[in-house]
């Protein structure tokens, strides 16, 4: 277990488009490593999800507080958005006690790579599909406050 700190605004890191993980990466135990990694430091900064580049490591992997635990992501891709929006607040792990309102499709299909290799496909809706939006953002460099229509007091903190 090793919680490691987080790269925060101002860190290249954090604009950089992430690498995609080949197979090759995927089964070693570096990779393995930066996944427990990832959830150590997930559950000690109390996020509800968290990106590799926000470890300050630049590979396309994230890792989603879901109801039913840890959900590994690998090369995620939207596919799919819904015509329809919603809007909600967001804050993020690398922007500490800055909070806003973002507007986002408000169902989404992704494709992702679990951390077994294996193809996955799902569509998620409401707050998760918001958690796969904001991290998969992270993996393109994006941040939230690229996106935030308003400021706001931040009742999730
Ligand atoms: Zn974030």
């Amino acid at each position: 277990m090793a919680v490691r700190p987080i790269t925060t605004l101002g860190h290249q890191i954090l604009r950089t488009k992430a690498l995609p993980v080949d197979d090759q990466t995927l089964a070693s135990k570096k990779f393995k490593t930066l996944i427990t990694d990832l959830v150590d430091s997930m559950q000690a900064a109390r996020g509800i999800g968290i990106a590799a580049p926000q470890i300050g490591v630049s590979l396309q992997v994230a890792i989603i507080n879901a109801r039913d635990g840890a959900l590994v992501i690998v090369n995620p891709r939207i596919t799919k958005t819904s015509f329809r929006t919603t809007s909600a607040e967001e804050g993020c792990l690398s922007v500490p006690g800055v909070f806003g309102l973002v507007r986002r499709p408000t169902t989404i299909t992704i494709t992702y790579t679990d951390e077994h290799g294996k193809s996955v496909r799902i569509e998620a809706s409401g707050l998760l599909a918001r958690v796969f939006q904001h991290e998969v953002d992270h993996l393109n460099g994006i941040l939230f406050i690229d996106k935030v229509a308003r400021l706001t007091q931040g009742v999730l903190s």
